[in-house]
């Protein structure tokens, strides 16, 4: 219902003017300039976490639109560089927000503009995945970019029965790979819609991951899978430095605390910018708990 909800312009438009929604919004999103987001990077990393940023913005239809999200990946990279954070922080990257919908050699070329300057600032770049029409482009623009710059990042959907396949095809020496249970609304044709079988799925991921030579990225706040993938990366003969755990930001944020504490590297998933409205809801679609928090704010203030 609140993806559903999340499509409705009307109600679009009633939460992203909504005086307190940018009270609710702060605590899941980090602000919305390049300020804001290197802010929230140095108190992330001086408490022991690494980051991965997203410059929020997807589904655009506008070239000039995705050119605009380039340059602010690109300006976000040069700061990254500027005040030595580079070396802790990556980006991640929609290839929607940098114009797959219109065309996907111009999603191709905006995301090499956005890792050339990574591979100046001295850090890589992720490709988020979004819904399943899109995976297999996704993954063609992936092998074209690692061609020229191999460590760039790839996300799998759990729940997308073709997952372990990819999962095993893409564990691969030097190749990073963040697995997530995935969190658009599919088809039962091509995703389980069962959440016990999502969980199954990711632990089939974990370990299709943890046999390979590639970097594993595992990103979950589930406490259950948090110690299957502990366990499992054991069993595997992974150290600490081997994969790593990453959450989003403002999710968990003592559980993330933790894990960096045993001397796990602890990935913070940070979003920042002005197009905070899709992400919000995908947020409050996964936990009718933040749904309520939400709901409360708005009861209390208007
Ligand atoms: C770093 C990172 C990157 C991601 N990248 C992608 C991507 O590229 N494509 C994609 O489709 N999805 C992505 N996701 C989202 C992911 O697919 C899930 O929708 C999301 O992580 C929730 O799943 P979960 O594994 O945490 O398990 P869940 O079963 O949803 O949650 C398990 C527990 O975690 C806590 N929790 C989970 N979500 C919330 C929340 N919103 N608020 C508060 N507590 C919560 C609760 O304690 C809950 O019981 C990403 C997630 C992370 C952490």
């Amino acid at each position: 219902m609140i993806l559903a909800a999340a499509r409705n312009d009307t109600i679009r438009s009633l939460v992203a003017t909504a005086p307190v929604s940018r009270d609710v919004v702060s605590r899941f999103v980090a602000g919305e300039t390049t300020a804001d987001a290197v802010a929230a990077t140095r108190r992330l990393v001086d408490s022991g976490l690494a980051v991965t940023l997203d410059y929020l913005g997807e589904d655009t239809t506008d070239a000039i639109q995705a050119a605009n999200t380039v340059d602010a990946y690109v300006e976000l990279l040069e700061h990254l560089h500027a005040e030595n954070l580079a070396d802790r922080a990556e980006v991640s990257v929609k290839l929607s927000a940098v114009g797959q919908l219109l065309d996907e050699k111009l999603a191709l070329d905006n995301a090499a503009r956005i890792c050339r300057a990574a591979q100046a600032a001295g850090t890589t770049v992720t490709l988020d995945m979004e819904d399943h029409t899109t995976t297999d482009s996704t993954l063609r623009v992936l092998g074209e970019l690692r061609r020229t710059w191999p460590w760039v990042g790839a996300v799998l959907q759990a729940y997308l029965r073709r997952t372990v396949d990819d999962a095993t095809r893409l564990a691969t020496e030097g190749s990073r790979v963040r697995l997530c249970k995935g969190a658009y609304s599919e088809p039962e044709t091509v995703a389980y819609p069962d959440t016990a079988e999502v969980d199954k799925s990711y632990v089939r991921c974990v370990n299709a991951l943890l046999a390979g030579e590639g970097y594993p990225m595992f990103a979950t706040h589930d406490p259950r899978l948090i110690r299957i993938i502990g366990e499992r990366a054991r069993v595997h003969g992974r150290e600490p430095g081997g994969f790593e755990y990453q959450m989003l930001f403002g999710i968990r944020p003592e559980e993330q605390l933790r894990l960096a504490r045993l001397g796990n590297t602890v990935r913070v998933y940070v979003p920042y910018g002005g197009e905070w409205y899709g992400y919000l809801m995908r947020r409050m679609a996964e936990r009718p708990a933040n749904t309520m928090f939400f709901l409360r704010a708005v009861m209390t203030r208007s």
